[in-house]
């Protein structure tokens, strides 16, 4: 039986990689996004390429429509194997002082509230056969080099990796694998749902980068190489790797 992903944040970057590598490997793949029309092309391109995918317009920060999406998917195949939770933004980049508590709300709603939600709501697609989930955190989760403003998305991002871990031990029962990746500087739009404030500026401290700031090949990655991994978590490759946040940075977060 071929297996079924659902990827949310499908429609670009790490998403995108993502769904193409599954659908190359004869995963079929729901593609979750807010931009809708950026999804459908990437949909396009993997059936054109003899993969099958198909589509929901969805903002995964709303229960509801999270639990619409995951009951069409069922509707659609049947079942569903693996969870690769990816959406998510930059957010607004402020101080603490001056950030407002929508802008707050929207970095953690876009990013931890609805790795709870795209979880919670899988487990009972995913209890009776197993499966796996793959969480897409950020070094920034563990780090403050260079991250001036970004105090709620590294909040999220460190709260998915503990969420990570309280459901790769509660989900165990059921043979439900979950890890996190943690990619570093990854080329992508990510940069467009930034909105840098006047006040990061202010308390921005001149921070000289390493020579080299990314040991391992002197650039940012790209999303087929944090794809690689995200399909080697999914894969029975790794059927005894449960609770693991793997660094995706080329040691850019050793520096
Ligand atoms: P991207 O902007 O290229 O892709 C993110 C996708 O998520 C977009 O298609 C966007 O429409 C979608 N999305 C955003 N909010 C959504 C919502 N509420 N509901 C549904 N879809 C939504 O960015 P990317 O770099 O591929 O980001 C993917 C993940 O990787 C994010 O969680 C990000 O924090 C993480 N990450 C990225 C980098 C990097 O350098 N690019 C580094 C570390 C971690």
């Amino acid at each position: 039986m071929k297996k079924v992903a659902v990827i949310t944040g499908g429609g670009s970057g790490i998403g995108e990689a993502t769904a193409k590598r599954f659908a190359k490997e004869g995963i079929r793949v729901c593609l979750l996004d807010l931009k809708e029309e950026r999804a459908e092309s990437v949909k396009e391109e993997i059936v054109r390429d003899g993969g099958e995918a198909f589509v929901l317009d969805v903002d995964v920060s709303d229960e509801e429509r999270v639990v619409e999406a995951l009951e069409t998917v069922k509707q659609e195949w049947g079942h569903i194997d693996i969870l690769f939770n990816n959406a998510g933004i930059n957010g607004t980049l402020n101080s603490i002082e001056e950030m407002k508590v929508e802008e707050w709300d929207k970095t953690i709603h876009t990013n931890l509230r609805s790795t709870f939600l795209m979880v919670k709501h899988s487990i009972p697609y995913m209890k009776e056969n197993g499966g796996s989930i793959i969480i897409t955190s950020s070094i920034n989760g563990n780090r403050t080099f260079s991250n001036f403003g970004m105090t709620a998305y590294s909040t999220s991002k460190a709260g998915q990796v503990a969420f990570m871990k309280m459901a790769a031990l509660e989900l165990a029962q059921y043979r439900i694998r979950v890890n996190a990746i943690c990619p570093g500087a990854i080329e992508t739009n990510i940069d467009q749902s930034t909105d840098k404030k006047e006040s990061v500026k202010e308390i921005e401290i001149p921070v000289t980068y390493p020579e080299g700031s990314h040991p391992l090949e002197q650039k940012s990655g790209s999303p087929e190489q944090v794809a690689d991994v995200v399909y080697f978590l999914a894969s029975d490759a790794s059927s005894h790797v449960t609770g693991t946040a793997m660094y995706v940075d080329g040691a850019e977060s050793l520096l």
